[in-house]
C-alpha cells in the first residue's frame, strides 16, 4: 500500500531519491519467512520505513544528496539500518536531503527540492526534508533522519509530525555519512509520539563501532510515551526563546501549548538561558570546521564521481576538478568557512572561541535542569517558507535553526511535537530534556499531543 501511495504522490512531493519495489517486496517476503519460522522480531516487524539518504544501505545507493556520491553503492549497512532490518522493518527507499545535511529546506539537494505535502509550493524543512515529507504525505509510517543543528526537529515541525533528536551518542553514527561528528545524531520521524518512541527504542543503544556511542541503557522511551502525563513536572519556558524572533502565529500556538501544560498539572516557570542567543553563531563555526575535515575524504579516488581522469592530469588536478563539479555551493561555502576557522592564526579567535561558547551553553542547560525537568520553546521561528524564498540568503536559511541548535551543541535530548496550525500550516513545540533524559521529552510530548 505504501509503495502504491509513493507511486501516486511522489511525482509531486519528491520525498524519495530511490525506490525499488522489487528489493522492498523481497525484504517483506523475507520478514514473513522469518516470522513463519518462529523468530520473535519485536513490535515493528513488517512495518515499512524510509531512510534519509545519509544512512548507508547495502542493497540501495546512498548519495547524501550529493552529485559527488552519485552511483556509489555502499558495501555495508549503517548500524541504524542494520538494527532495523534485524527487527524486521522493511525499507521503502531512500529520502531526499540537503547535500551532506547542510541546509534547512532540501533546496541544497543536488537532485532538486522536496515539497511540503501541506502546500506543495513550500519547503518540507531540512536537511531531513524527504523523510519528513514522506511521513507527512502518508508515503511511509516511519522514517529516519539525522539532526546536527535541527535537521530532524525543524522538518518535523513544519510538516506537522513528530521528530526526535536523541541524546548525542544514544544512537550510532556508524555508517552515517559524516557532516559534523561532534553534533550528528540519528533519530526517528513518526506521525505520533508513541510510534517515534517505538522506533527510537529499536535502533538505539551502545554500538562498539562508534567511539562516541554512549555505553548506557536506552532510556525507557516507550514506557514514557505510554505514560503521557505531566502531573507535577516542572516545565521551564526559555526566556530568550519565548516570543522573541518567532512570528505571531508561532508565538500564539506556543503560548497555548504552555497553557495546556499548566492545565494538565505541570508547574511552569520562566528560565533564563543567557547564552542560548550565541549558540547559532558558535554552531556556524564548529559545524563547518568539522565538515571541512570530514569532507576531505571525497578525493575522487575512493568514492563515486571522478572528473577529468583522462591520463593527462595529475591526481591533484583530478581531485580539484571532481570537487569543483561534485560539491554544490552550500557545501563549498562550509568547506571554506571551516578551513578558514581552523587555519593557524585564526583557530583561537574562531574555532577556540566557539568551543568556549559551547561550554557556556552547556552551563545554561545544567543550571536550568537544577530548577526544572524539561525546557520548552517553539521548534522554529516560522512555519514552512515558500520554495526559493531563502536560497539566496544563507543567513535567513540559518535562522531556521535558532531554537534547535543549543541542544546539539550540548548533546541534550530534544523532541518536536505538533501544537496546532498557524495560517493553515503546522507549528511545532520543542521539548528539551537532560542528557540521557530522552524519556522525559517523550513523556511530555505524549501528554500535549492532540
Ligand atoms: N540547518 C542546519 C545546517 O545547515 C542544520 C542541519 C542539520 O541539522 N543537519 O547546518
Amino acid at each position: 500500500a505504501h509503495l502504491d501511495r509513493i507511486a501516486a504522490v511522489d511525482g509531486e512531493v519528491r520525498a524519495f531519491l530511490h525506490v525499488d519495489r522489487d528489493t522492498t517486496l523481497a525484504q517483506a517476503r523475507e520478514v514473513d519467512r522469518r516470522r513463519a519460522a518462529g523468530e520473535d522480531l519485536g513490535p515493528l516487524a513488517g512495518v515499512p520505513i524510509a531512510h534519509k539518504d545519509v544512512f548507508t544501505t547495502r542493497d540501495m545507493p546512498t548519495t547524501a544528496g550529493s552529485k559527488i556520491l552519485e552511483g556509489w553503492r555502499p558495501p555495508y549497512d549503517s548500524t541504524v539500518t542494520a538494527r532495523l532490518r534485524a527487527r524486521g522493518l522493511v525499507i521503502l527507499g531512500k529520502t531526499n536531503m540537503d547535500e551532506f545535511a547542510m541546509g534547512s529546506s532540501t533546496e541544497n539537494s543536488a537532485f532538486g527540492p522536496s515539497h511540503n505535502p501541506w502546500d506543495l509550493r513550500r519547503v518540507p524543512g531540512g536537511s531531513s526534508g524527504g523523510s519528513s515529507a514522506a511521513v507527512a504525505a502518508y508515503q511511509a509510517p516511519l522514517s529516519t533522519g539525522t539532526d546536527t543543528g535541527g535537521s530532524i526537529r525543524q522538518p518535523a515541525a513544519v510538516t506537522g509530525i513528530v521528530g526526535m533528536k536523541p541524546t548525542y551518542g544514544g544512537s550510532s553514527r556508524y555508517g552515517v555519512i559524516a557532516f559534523a561528528s561532534s553534533l550528528d545524531t540519528p533519530g526517528p520521524f513518526a506521525r505520533n509520539v508513541l510510534d517515534a518512541a517505538l522506533l527510537h527504542e529499536v535502533f538505539s543503544g551502545h554500538d562498539a563501532m562508534d567511539s562516541t556511542s554512549v555505553d548506557a541503557p536506552v532510556p525507557p522511551v516507550v514506557e514514557a510515551a505510554r505514560r503521557a502525563d505531566v502531573n507535577g513536572l516542572r516545565v521551564g519556558v526559555v526566556k530568550q526563546f519565548a516570543g522573541e524572533g518567532a512570528e505571531p502565529g508561532v508565538a500564539a500556538r506556543f503560548d497555548e501549548a504552555v497553557e495546556l501544560l499548566e492545565s494538565l498539572g505541570a508547574k511552569v516557570v520562566e528560565v533564563s538561558c543567557p547564552h542560548f542567543s550565541y549558540a547559532l553563531s558558535a554552531y556556524y563555526l564548529i559545524a563547518p570546521s568539522e565538515a571541512s575535515s570530514n569532507l576531505a575524504r571525497f578525493d575522487a579516488m575512493r568514492y563515486g564521481l571522478r572528473v577529468g581522469d583522462d591520463g593527462t592530469r595529475s591526481a591533484e588536478e583530478v581531485m580539484a576538478l571532481t570537487r569543483a563539479e561534485g560539491f554544490g555551493p552550500e557545501v563549498k561555502r562550509r568547506i571554506m568557512l571551516g578551513t578558514y576557522a581552523l587555519s593557524s592564526g585564526y583557530y583561537d579567535a574562531y574555532y577556540g572561541k566557539a568551543q568556549q561558547v559551547r561550554t557556556l551553553v552547556k552551563r545554561d542547560f545544567d543550571t536550568a535542569f537544577e530548577q526544572v525537568d524539561v525546557l520548552v520553546s517553539p521548534t522554529t521561528p516560522t512555519t514552512a517558507f515558500p520554495i526559493g524564498e531563502r536560497v539566496d540568503d544563507p543567513m535567513a536559511m540559518y535562522l531556521a535553526d535558532l531554537y534547535t541548535i543549543p541542544a546539539n551543541l550540548t548533546g541534550n535530548a530534544a523532541i518536536s511535537v505538533p501544537c496546532g496550525l498557524a495560517d493553515g500550516l503546522p507549528v511545532g513545540l520543542q521539548i528539551m530534556a537532560p542528557v540521557l533524559g530522552d524519556d522525559r521529552a517523550y513523556r511530555v510530548a505524549a501528554a500535549v499531543e492532540r
